[in-house]
């Protein structure tokens, strides 16, 4: 009887040692991180057109992502999170007190992707260096002042049902799933872009080398309006592949055939970086933007009956529950 006892002990001590393994071959943190080091950056504001310093800082944890505007005889901080949105055309802007800062996505999404918790970001104009358009600079950057895990344990917005928005055939969703997971489908009228698809899981280094060197893009067509606008005065070859109607202008072409799709989740995950806690979830998306990124998680924030936020630990401590228990038990549990 005792090594009948024994026996099953150790399946089931077995079975929870490898839902730990997974966990933590899946990327997830348990703690949170910051920055090892002040890092900093010059570019060119896309819309402006005007040099921008970006400094990256270390901060304390639980402080989340702050970006701070220095050029102002007052610096004035804006927290990043649902309430700060102000804009969803063109790029994401976050706003305080009315002073905004826009073209935050790109940052947003490398901070998010490396697993960084806690920073400040001083910017002395009202948007983030473009770079060369996509998010690779911003990994060199933060890879340069390296990251280091602080005491506080990691909150996640773990989804328990699916939410969804759609739009005149354009659509996007989270569904419940073990890890970070993004699948996006865009359809253009274009010869170089027409349906793409592409899947991710994250954090991990598929984002390094899959997303990040991804690029915005845009049409020839539309910069003329754009531009009349006051957008995208800074835009140009070196930093947006631009489309003709027949194909890329860049002489250097593209970086992957699928360069388009890979930029859109590069978008999508900054965005993500706004429901202030990393997500854990399988999102969804047919032909979104920022616009329906927005309006996705304004979804989840009104619908609190479809997720938590919980810390990886209790996460853990559930499964492990939950593998230990007779099959049965767990079918039951499963259909109420
Ligand atoms: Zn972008």
């Amino acid at each position: 009887m005792a090594l009948k006892l024994i026996r099953e002990f150790s399946h089931v001590s077995e079975r929870c040692h490898n839902l730990t393994r997974k966990r933590e071959g899946s990327g997830l943190m348990i703690y949170q991180r910051t920055l090892a080091s002040a890092t900093r950056c010059s570019g060119t504001g896309l819309h402006s057109g005007k040099e921008v310093s970006l400094t990256l800082r270390p901060a304390c944890a639980n402080t989340g992502i702050i970006f701070t505007r220095t050029d102002l005889s007052e610096p004035v901080t804006i927290s990043v999170g649902m309430k700060a949105i102000s804009a969803s055309s063109f790029a994401t802007s976050l706003e305080n007190r009315g002073v905004s800062v826009t073209t935050v996505e790109h940052l947003l999404a490398t901070i998010s992707a490396l697993g960084i918790d806690n920073v400040i970001i001083e910017v002395d104009a009202p948007e983030v260096p473009i770079m060369d358009g996509s998010a690779a600079p911003f990994v060199a950057l933060i890879e340069n002042a390296g990251v280091v895990e602080q005491s506080q344990p990691r909150n996640y917005v773990v989804i328990r049902k699916p939410i969804k928005v759609t739009e005149n055939g354009r659509w996007i969703e989270i569904r419940p799933s073990r890890n970070t997971r993004i699948s996006y489908t865009v359809d253009f009228e274009h010869p170089m872009i027409s349906k793409q698809f592409y899947e991710t899981c994250f954090p991990g280094r598929a984002f390094q080398k899959e997303i990040s060197p991804a690029r915005t893009f845009g049409f020839l067509s539309d910069v003329a309006e754009l531009r009349s606008k006051g957008y995208a005065l800074g835009g140009s070859l070196e930093n947006a592949v631009v489309m003709d109607d027949f194909g890329v202008l860049n002489e250097e072409g593209l970086r992957f055939p699928d360069e388009f799709v890979r930029h859109k989740i590069l978008d999508l995950l900054g965005d993500l970086c706004l429901l202030g806690h990393p997500l854990i979830g399988h999102v969804i998306a047919h032909k979104s933007g920022h616009a329906m990124n927005h309006e996705l998680l304004r979804e989840v924030i009104s619908s609190p009956e479809c997720w938590e936020v919980t810390e990886l630990s209790e996460i853990r401590t559930r499964e492990m529950r939950q593998a230990a228990m007779p099959f049965r038990e767990r079918q039951r549990r499963a259909s109420v």
